[in-house]
């Protein structure tokens, strides 16, 4: 468990000190913006189809490392995957955070993110990138908020 914690903190710092895929998409054929009040993490995400695929997506903000890391990994992860892989990959991803993952290691890279389970208060800091891409490939209006 102590070296998943080092790679999980190695992995955060990286990512949150230079973000992939950190940008607007002008040219997104859909976006949403969200909100975690609870740390004052904001995110807007940018996807672009290409028929049912996820053929780019980016994403800009600001946010306490974890949940910039954790939007930088989710752009790198549902990258080329299908509108419903990207929608299971995402429920994969919050039973992980939640601590309610069978096989964290199905889960790839990702996995690191197991840690956040031990602080609840971090679990809206992981997943809010994803709820916000969620309602971007669902077509949501209003702002996503985790409260
Ligand atoms: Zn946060």
């Amino acid at each position: 468990m102590s070296d998943l914690r080092d790679l999980y903190q190695e992995v955060v710092l990286d990512h949150s000190k230079s973000p992939r895929n950190f940008r607007v998409l002008p040219d997104a054929s859909a976006d949403a913006e969200g909100f975690n009040p609870l740390c004052g993490d904001q995110v807007h995400v940018y996807v672009t189809l290409e028929g049912d695929a996820v053929k780019d997506v980016a994403f800009t903000g600001n946010g306490c490392a974890i949940s910039k890391a954790s939007a930088s990994m989710m752009t790198q992860a549902v990258k080329g995957r299908s509108r419903q892989e990207t929608i299971d990959l995402f429920e994969r991803f919050h039973r992980l955070v939640t601590g309610a993952a069978q096989d964290p290691d199905e889960l790839g890279k990702l996995a690191v993110f197991a840690g956040v389970s031990e602080f609840p208060v971090r679990v809206k800091c992981a997943s809010l990138a994803w709820h916000t891409l969620k309602a971007a490939l669902e077509g949501a209006r209003a702002p996503v908020t985790t409260e």
